[in-house]
């Protein structure tokens, strides 16, 4: 099966939660989505996609110019369905997983249409029917958090990340200490800094809200401040910010560096580089969350199906980022989201996502044969 085909597409998609913090940009309105959409001589078309917000993982410009450079010069005489072959052309180049998610995720989709098969059954089967989802709340200030959570509560989340790190250090224990001491039974709080604490810092909130129940995620910029902080407080520790790759996750796991992990499919460069980040932590008993850097029902899609395929006991959560925005992209309405669980509507082959090319417009870049 040959390529005919490869397009492009940049996308501004609004936030539905208004402002939204990250690292260079402290109160954003719009994330980024390039959509890479891969057509066969044969007619298949295959969609995936690489999200991104202030420059993480990557800015959507540069991942557009990547991609299109990447796929031009070394993955067009592919066989998409050949998932193997495009992973090993991809590793390598180091790292720059924004640049490979969408191609990655494109083959995965022509793959499983190819073959009348769902990606859930090509990862190797599902273990459970739905998959229960976590509600992130932005930093705000913290009796709006607190609000924000009760509301999400009333919607049947159950699972909460509380993003914290980019006020000062009293906020962000009042906006610990007023959400988390009014938890309820069969909650799951984990507070996300995004390694925006000191070392110093960590310590004294951890040590402050020591009688709370929650997660804490990557309390400090690197796994090696993780660390230490991990082995002064009782807190379970979950890393994101520091694992960029399979690479990063099998050292969290030499160094016992965490206890659960965040694999974030689009850093990870899709979906075969998600599943073999799944399979190292589940075998070196981590949990699982799966996470990504906004996007729309496509990776929404990915996140879905590679959940469904985790490990019961190691599985924790992922999220239904495709309604943290309102751009949307897909005709049939794949994925559904009820009372703090998700799943696919239908077994329909591939990822599941019947995209309208209408509304991705005119592709920023075409590569053709
Ligand atoms: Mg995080």
């Amino acid at each position: 099966m040959r390529i005919k085909q490869v397009s492009l597409y940049h996308k501004i998609m609004p936030m539905i939660c208004g402002k939204f913090s990250c690292s260079l940009e402290p109160g954003t309105e719009t994330a980024d989505v390039v959509i890479t959409r891969v057509e066969t001589e044969c007619g298949l078309v295959g969609y995936g996609e690489a999200g991104s917000v202030g420059g993480y993982p990557n800015y959507a410009a540069g991942t557009v110019s990547s991609s299109a450079e990447l796929i031009e010069r070394h993955l067009m005489d592919k066989d998409p369905r050949n998932v193997n072959d495009i992973q090993y052309v991809m590793s390598l180049i180091d790292g720059h997983g924004a640049i490979k998610a969408g191609f990655d995720m494109a083959c995965w989709d022509i793959l499983g249409k190819s073959s009348g098969k769902p990606l859930y059954e090509l990862l190797g089967g599902k273990l459970r029917d739905r998959v229960p989802i976590y509600r992130s709340i932005p930093t705000i200030e913290p009796e709006e958090m607190a609000q924000s959570v009760d509301d999400w509560r009333s919607e049947g989340y159950r699972m909460f990340q509380l993003r914290v790190g980019h006020g000062d250090i009293q906020a962000d224990l009042q906006r610990i200490a007023g959400v988390i001491a009014k938890r309820k039974p069969g909650e799951l709080f984990t507070v996300d800094v995004a390694g925006h604490w000191r070392r110093d810092e960590a310590l004294y909130i951890l040590n402050t809200v020591k009688d709370l129940d929650f997660t804490i995620e990557q309390p400090c910029w690197t796994m090696e401040d993780c660390m230490s902080i991990r082995d002064r407080t009782a807190f379970p520790l979950k890393l994101d910010n520091s694992l960029n790759g399979v690479q990063d996750v099998l050292r969290a796991y030499k160094n016992n560096a965490c206890d659960s992990v965040v694999i974030q499919v689009n850093k990870y460069a899709g979906v075969t580089q998600a599943k073999f980040a799944r399979d190292i932590a589940a075998a070196g008993g981590m949990g699982i969350t799966y996470a990504t850097q906004w996007g729309t029902e496509i990776t929404g899609a990915v996140l879905v199906h590679l959940a469904l395929t985790t490990p019961l006991n190691r599985f924790i959560s992922t999220l239904d980022i495709h309604n943290y925005s309102s751009l949307t992209v897909a005709t049939n309405d794949p994925i559904v989201v009820d009372n703090g669980f998700m799943w696919m509507g239908s077994d329909a082959p591939g990822l599941g996502v019947v995209v309208d090319d209408e509304r991705l417009g005119e592709p920023d870049r075409v590569i053709s044969q």
